[in-house]
């Protein structure tokens, strides 16, 4: 309500302005007749220059003085005039036509002012007081602003005396107020000042658990902007002074524009970073590395040498402004996304700086816009960089899951290939290990297996007769050997050739293997024409019977043989038959001699053993 009624009056005085009204007559401010709204002071003011800033306030009581002040140009709600060394000296009249005494409050709606003497009721009974941030505050009101409580008795006019002094920027927004008026006010600015500070606090916590858990340096950046922003703007504002840090000269004095220089710092390299100036534009990169030099330096120079290094420090400051915003929309043009969000947010801070600049300067008058311009300015630029930000992080999020994901389907080609050949390998492992084994059992037949008549060879004997041995004694069971010579096969050579000796013997050998049926009946080549065969769990009667049978079944073959005095091949055997714990080894010894024993007695028939007595040897077995 406040805010609007004053836009109006804004067009109004420049309108004056442009009329050249500066030079009107000065006349009280009938106090009487005033409302509850604040009424600036401006049109009422006459200005002195001081510009030793050697006058008392005695000075004034000479006749002489009074002529050397004159009417104050306006610049809106406040008299402006930059940075300046001088003290300035105002005064302004009240009157008071009505019939009581009349209590009415001086505004001095600025913070940044060092020393501030107010004397109301000069030339008689003057009341003093001394404000000011480098003088103590003596204000007699609540609020964030210096405010005086005055006195016009009913029926006077009493002129106010003011003199200022500070190296920060010379604003003067003097208004007055009713008390009623005065406090109603007070509550709502400050309570408007909390909301603003409120939504930093927000805003600059929320940013730093967002740092915390997001570890980007861009959220560091923006919470040291952030930080030192509302910093400036706590100084700027007369909160920080009035009810945060109280009487700091020093601080108070450099506490807006230091502040403003670590922000900018701040700002600049958040703008690289966001921007990646880096890499779309070297000379915009490296003037913005200028800038942050030309900050930082600044910033420290401030905190010693306030006066000499102010004036630099504001050009430089709106430079910083101008040169993020052209960043911005440079990378914005160029089509970054997140560019957008940034030249937003910055447009509307880099206005409210240049605005509140101009102002300090006193190039523009005080209203709405050049004294809170900078926190609305500031909030907003807050609210939609950290938008930017979040949008920046949603932008490198989605890239990261896409290269992400993008790595996971090249793993799982990659394992899927791996799988692949993994499989292909087993498969030709398993191929080739199979071949292998076909081929070592072939092999391994082939080893065991006499070529000549097909049937097991001395070699497979061994093992076999070995074997069948050792289970004759694991189950006490009897195991009969047979040793098989052809008869007169030497001569049968002779008679009808080697080739069909070797017919022969593979005839005689194949019609013995198929008379030993039973399962573990085994028939082998012992060398040249001799033949040897064992048959286990058999009793000597059975292998008898068993020898007996081959010779017969040689026989029945019916092969002719001349040079035998039988006509046809024939075979001998020697049988033995033992039982466990006899002599294993000279079993073939034995049945060799029950051959030659068959031999002797005219062929064609079995010889038998005689059976070796008890006489086990351990380590043969084990
Ligand atoms: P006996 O009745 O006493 O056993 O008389 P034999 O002639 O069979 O005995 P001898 O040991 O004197 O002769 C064995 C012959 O067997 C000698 C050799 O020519 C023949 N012989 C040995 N191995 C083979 C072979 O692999 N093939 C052929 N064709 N003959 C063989
Ligand atoms: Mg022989
Ligand atoms: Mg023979």
């Amino acid at each position: 309500m406040k805010l609007w009624y004053r836009v109006p009056r804004l067009w109004l005085m420049a309108l004056l302005l442009l009329l050249g009204s500066s030079a009107w007559a000065v006349v009280p401010l009938a106090v009487d007749s005033m409302g509850h709204a604040a009424t600036p002071l401006t049109s009422y003011l006459e200005v002195l220059e001081d510009k030793d800033a050697t006058l008392r306030i005695d000075d004034f009581r000479d006749e002489s003085v009074p002529h050397r002040f004159s009417a104050a140009s306006v610049k809106g709600d406040a008299l402006g005039y930059g940075y300046s060394a001088s003290a300035y000296w105002l005064r302004f009249q009240l009157s008071n036509e009505g019939t009581a005494d009349a209590d009415r409050i001086l505004e001095i709606a600025y913070a940044l002012l060092a020393e501030v003497d107010v004397y109301a009721g000069f030339p008689d009974v003057i009341q003093h007081w001394r404000g000011g941030y480098a003088t103590g505050f003596q204000t007699s009101e609540p609020g964030r602003f210096m405010a005086f409580r005055m006195r016009v008795p009913a029926g006077e006019k009493v002129w106010v005396y003011l003199r200022v002094k500070t190296p920060n920027s010379m604003n003067l927004p003097l208004r007055l107020w009713t008390p009623q008026g005065y406090q109603a006010h007070a509550v709502q600015d400050v309570a408007l000042q909390a909301t603003y500070f409120g939504m930093v606090v927000v805003i600059v916590v929320y940013n730093f658990l967002l740092l915390l858990s997001l570890r980007d340096v861009s959220y560091f950046l923006y919470l040291i902007f952030a930080v030192n922003v509302a910093l400036a703007l706590a100084n700027f504002s007369g909160i920080g002074p009035s009810y945060l840090w109280g009487e700091a000269p020093h601080w108070t004095k450099v506490g807006v524009n230091v502040p403003a220089a670590l922000a900018s710092v701040a700002m600049l390299l958040l703008t690289q970073h966001m921007l990646e100036t880096r890499h779309r534009s070297t000379l915009m990169h490296a003037a913005l590395w200028g800038l942050i030099a030309a900050n930082a330096v600044l910033g420290m120079l401030l905190l010693g040498w306030f006066e000499r290094f102010n004036p630099l420090f504001v050009t430089v400051s709106m430079l910083t402004s101008v040169v993020i915003l052209i960043a911005g929309l440079q990378a914005a043009w160029q089509g970054q996304r997140g560019a957008y969000f940034f030249v937003v947010a910055f447009a509307s801070l880099f206005l409210a700086n240049i605005l509140t600049h101009l102002r300090n300067f006193g190039i523009l008058p005080t209203n709405l816009l050049t004294r809170d311009g900078i926190q609305i300015g500031s909030i907003i630029e807050m609210l939609l960089l950290s938008l930017a930000l979040a949008d920046r992080f949603n932008v490198t999020r989605k890239e990261k899951i896409l290269a992400q994901r993008k790595a996971i389907e090249a793993q799982a080609a990659l394992v899927r290939g791996l799988k692949e050949s993994e499989r292909t390998l087993e498969a030709k492992v398993k191929e080739r290990t199979e071949l292998l084994e076909i081929s070592n059992q072939k092999l391994e037949a082939l080893t065991l297996t006499d070529p000549l008549t097909g049937v097991a060879n001395r070699r497979h004997f061994e093992k076999v007769f070995h074997e069948e041995c050792r289970r004759a004694v694991r189950m006490g069971q009897p195991l009969v050997v047979g040793m098989v010579d052809v008869d007169w096969f030497k001569n049968y050579n002779d008679r009808y050739g080697h080739t069909a000796g070797d017919a022969c013997l593979r005839k005689v050998a194949t019609a013995m293997k198929q008379c030993l049926r039973r399962p573990g009946d085994f028939l082998a080549r012992y060398g040249g024409e001799e033949f040897v065969f064992i048959t286990p769990a058999t009793e000597v009667a059975k292998g008898l019977k068993q020898a007996s049978l081959l010779i017969e079944r040689v026989s029945a073959l019916g092969i002719d043989h001349e040079a035998s005095p039988l006509g046809h091949v024939t075979v001998s055997i020697g049988v033995v038959c033992t039982m466990p714990g006899d002599r294993f080894e000279e079993l073939v010894d034995m049945a060799d001699a029950a051959l030659y024993h068959a031999k002797s007695e005219g062929r064609n028939r079995v010889g038998l053993a005689e059976v070796a007595p008890f006489q086990r040897k351990d380590d043969l077995w084990s």
